[in-house]
């Protein structure tokens, strides 16, 4: 049986004490007592709504090897006969725990960070390097303050290669989760207005993804977006912490990883890429050239960590897109079909730019007209209004006339769009949805985005419901 953690040097990293009889090692690490596998242990976290303590029982009912819980709860623990390990907060002993992960792994890590493309970039890795060795990565967005140290407690021994998406809403929380990871390669995808509300502007969001580099391993290689406005104070941010490599990824010329050319297609897109001297000519299996600048940041990550360049890119052909991020469906209706992209994971003015070009690049049926479906931005603070409003360039700019939107903060982008356009909007979400039901057909191609918070997911899952 390979444990990926024994008890006793379980119980060491936590700086725990044992109760009750130990098994001998655990299988994985949970802190959901629904999702956990059979001999995992089960670490009772605090979190804003629930606190893992009142799920004890449930974990042991559900297969738990072990208990991880605080000192404090253990009265509140009643009688549970369970082995547990007591410690004084649990979060901090699953950061403890992550350090030690860390200490004991030989593998080349990888983390990303920026405001928009970090789960992207991170499942794009996964997925290029799982050929060519054991990868552990995060799961979805696991890239907070429990997140990170999570996934690197459930980092195998054996791992090669180690993928850690790291985020944030406020400054100061990339620097401590960064020096758990301590990367050999750190990328920030971009820097983009998302979180504005607790953010003066661009350059403190650009400070706080900079804390990235802190945590970087002695030689270690920063990658930056070198088409983004914000590169230059990422280049300065990278030397003053002492980056020792600094390269860039983009289309300028100036790039280390280059876009040469890109080209759209309905089913995916081709990216023609110079790296080291050398050019890859690159089916991509997922559509969009936000996805292709970040496969940029992918391939250079590879190339830094030693990985076979071509083999990379060969994968890149049967990359997926992730859920809700630019995900096509033909459905059928009527006599022909529409395309549906399912832009609904979540939305800020960067990546609405990105799905309104990725809109514009899908051809409709004859007869058939590009929609976009467009729900809130959600936390723009005090530049909402004005974020709003300013997507009407690139709509505009696209050619994209059809526009349906719903929430209070779509009502600026309906006031800045021109008349030549087919604007519907409705107050609510629901509203639009019986509407956006009724109103699509044949030919179509529609795009649906908004933050998450909005449940304009539920008009997607109504369109693949009803077609
Ligand atoms: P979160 O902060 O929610 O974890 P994230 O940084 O992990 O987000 P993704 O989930 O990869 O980002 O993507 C979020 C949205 O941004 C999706 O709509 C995706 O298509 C879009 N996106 C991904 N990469 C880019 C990019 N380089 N430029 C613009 N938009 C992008
Ligand atoms: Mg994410």
């Amino acid at each position: 049986m390979s444990w990926l953690w024994t008890s006793a040097d379980l119980i060491a990293a936590l700086n725990g004490r044992p109760v009750g009889h130990m098994p001998q090692g655990i299988t994985g690490i949970a802190i959901d007592s629904r999702s956990l596998g059979k001999g995992d242990a089960f670490f009772a976290i605090k979190g804003d709504r629930v606190d893992g303590h009142d799920y004890a029982g449930l974990a042991i009912a559900n297969g738990a090897g072990l208990l991880v819980v605080s000192e404090a709860k253990l009265p509140a623990l009643g009688r549970l006969i369970a082995p547990m390990i007591v410690v004084d907060d649990v979060l901090e002993a699953m950061v403890r725990l992550g350090c030690a992960a860390r200490d004991r792994s030989a593998a080349k890590i990888i983390a990303v960070t920026g405001s928009v493309g970090k789960t992207t970039t991170k499942e794009m890795l996964r997925h290029v390097l799982e050929p060519l060795g054991s990868v552990h990565a995060s799961v979805a967005s696991f890239n907070n303050h429990w997140g990170v140290p999570l996934t690197l407690c459930r980092m195998p021994e054996s791992t090669e290669y180690g993928v850690f998406e790291i985020g944030m809403n406020h400054p100061d929380e990339i620097r401590p989760l960064v020096k758990m990871v301590r990367p050999h390669v750190a990328i920030v995808t971009s820097v983009a207005a998302a979180h504005l509300g607790n953010f003066r502007d661009l350059k403190e969001i650009a400070a706080a993804k900079a804390e990235i580099f802190d945590g970087l391993v002695e030689n270690g290689h920063a990658i930056l977006n070198r088409d983004n406005d914000s590169f230059k104070q990422l280049e300065k941010a990278a030397i003053d912490a002492g980056a020792s490599h600094i390269h860039s990824f983009g289309s300028s010329a100036k790039a280390d990883f280059r876009m040469v050319e890109f080209a759209n297609g309905p089913d995916g897109a081709v990216l023609w890429a110079s790296i080291d001297n050398r050019t890859f000519e690159i089916p991509m299996g997922a559509p969009g050239r936000h996805v292709a600048e970040n496969a940029l940041a992918v391939l250079g990550a590879a190339f830094l960590v030693g990985a076979d360049l071509e083999r990379v890119a060969a994968s890149l052909a049967t990359l997926q897109p992730e859920k809700g991020r630019g995900e096509r469906h033909r459905l059928a209706i009527g006599s022909g079909y529409l395309t549906l992209i399912d832009e609904s994971y979540n939305a800020n003015p960067a990546s609405m730019r990105a799905a309104i070009a990725l809109l514009r690049d899908t051809p409709p049926q004859e007869g058939g007209r590009r929609i976009a479906i467009l729900g809130d931005m959600l936390e723009m603070g005090e530049f909402s209004a004005d974020v709003h409003a300013k997507l009407s360039g690139p709509l505009t700019e696209a050619g994209i006339t059809d526009v349906w939107l719903a929430g209070p903060d779509m009502a600026h982008l309906r006031d800045a769009l021109t008349e030549g356009c087919n604007v519907e909007y409705r107050e609510t979400v629901a509203h639009l949805q019986a509407f956006a039901l009724e109103a699509v057909s044949a030919g179509d191609v529609v795009m649906i985005k908004s933050s998450k918070g909005t449940g304009c997911g539920k008009i997607v899952a109504d369109l693949l419901d009803k077609y």
